[in-house]
């Protein structure tokens, strides 16, 4: 495998977090060569691109780790937009979680981080909203990326202007280690061949995948299926935050709706007639008005879990080897902190007391009692 530079450091797998991670090492200057084997099944591809760490209700280490995610992401865009030319699409839009009642309302984990709104103020929020919902919460500071169309392809750019080696159609079979150290990795290339490539440095990020790689981070996958539709520009500003189902206005009037989720389906691939019934049925019991808007794209992905739904970031039992995986539904809002400290990490820089006491709480090991 002909990989530029010498010593490279690998990143196992070019999805969100593995394009993430390479920009910001590269911007340290690393030499970095990234081994994807199909960029189309990333979850990065799949996203709804919410940034939702209130509106998702988060709470103790995660909710601080998305909230200091959610800081950093104005700046964080800013750099891949100035590295790649291409905009981003993230807009603080503000989300708008639904309620039936104020007892609901006033147990939601992060109330006291929303706006509580009457109904009428929720019907001047979301026009149109279905009429049970008779209260709801604002999360002004939440909102969203379009993940699909402009982030994952605005990262490519900047990794490649960055200097970031590129092996697409590259699969990686097995890690090369002793009981120690990481030593390279065997890998399938796109012509079929088996390979090996020898290196002392390597991200472990391949998603719901990880696993295959690594058997003692119990990820898994959590299959979400999605969709679209095309409403009047302007028909709601504010993403609304349902139970089961959300709906995600871009600018241009494409709504995003999610998504199902799916812990016993494995990875068994395409979309079900009784996944998408339930998103349709997630829509009329938000925005009856919306099931008159055409259908305009449907796809599902995999979002990698762990036990306890937390993300792992940092080292790994291996020497050289590092993990930035399990960010099961909110990979789009963490990727920027995990690219940070983990980028840290790697170069060894300094981390604040505060966020590597943080840190530690994503550690692998917490599941090797
Ligand atoms: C339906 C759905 C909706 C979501 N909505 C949101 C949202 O609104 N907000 C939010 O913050 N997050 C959301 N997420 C979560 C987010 O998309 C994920 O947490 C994030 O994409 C995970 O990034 P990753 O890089 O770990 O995995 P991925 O993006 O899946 O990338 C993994 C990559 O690794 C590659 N790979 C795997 N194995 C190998 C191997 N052996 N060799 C080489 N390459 C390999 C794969 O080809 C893939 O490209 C959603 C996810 C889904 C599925």
């Amino acid at each position: 495998m002909n990989l530029l530079h010498k010593d490279p450091l690998l990143i196992l797998g070019g999805g969100l977090m593995g394009l993430t991670i390479a920009h910001e090492l590269a911007l340290k200057g690393r030499h970095i060569a990234v081994l994807s084997r199909r960029r189309s099944e990333a979850a990065g591809f799949v996203a709804a691109g919410m940034l939702a760490p209130h509106a998702e209700g988060l709470d103790e280490d995660l909710l601080k780790l998305g909230q200091l995610s959610l800081d950093r992401i104005p700046t964080w865009v800013e750099t891949i937009e100035s590295n790649s030319g291409i905009n981003c699409g993230l807009k603080r839009c503000g989300i708008v979680v639904p309620f039936l009642n104020h007892q609901e309302r006033n147990a939601y984990p992060t109330v006291l981080s929303g706006q509580a709104l009457n109904r009428k103020e929720l019907e001047r929020e979301i026009p149109g909203i279905a009429c049970e919902w008779t209260t709801g919460l604002l999360f002004h500071e939440d909102g969203q990326i379009d993940n699909r169309r402009q982030l994952m392809r605005a990262l490519e750019k900047a990794c490649v202007e960055l200097g970031v080696h590129f092996e697409e159609g590259v699969e990686v079979l097995k890690l090369i280690k002793n009981d120690k150290d990481f030593h390279g990795v065997q890998i399938r290339n796109a012509e079929g061949n088996i390979e090996t490539f020898h290196g002392n440095q390597a991200v472990l990020c391949s998603g719901a995948w990880s696993n295959q790689l690594l058997k003692e981070i119990p990820v898994f996958p959590v299959k979400g299926q999605m969709l679209s539709i095309q409403g009047p520009k302007n028909a709601f500003q504010r993403i609304v935050f349902g139970p089961g189902t959300y709906l995600v206005p871009r600018d241009d009037g494409l709504i995003v709706v999610g998504a199902t989720s799916e812990k016993e389906a494995g990875f068994s691939e395409g979309l079900t007639p009784a996944g998408q019934k339930k998103l349709q049925k997630g829509i009329h019991s938000l925005l009856p008005c919306a099931n008159a808007w055409p259908h305009m794209e449907r796809w599902w992905g995999f979002r990698p879990c762990t036990p306890d739904e937390l993300p792992i970031i940092g080292s790994s039992s291996l020497n050289g080897l590092w993990l930035a995986t399990g960010h099961y539904r909110n990979g789009v809002l963490l990727a920027a902190i995990t690219a940070e400290l983990l980028a840290k990490c790697i170069c060894n820089e300094k981390i604040k007391n505060e966020e590597s006491s943080l840190l530690g709480k994503f550690d692998w090991s917490r599941f090797n009692d």
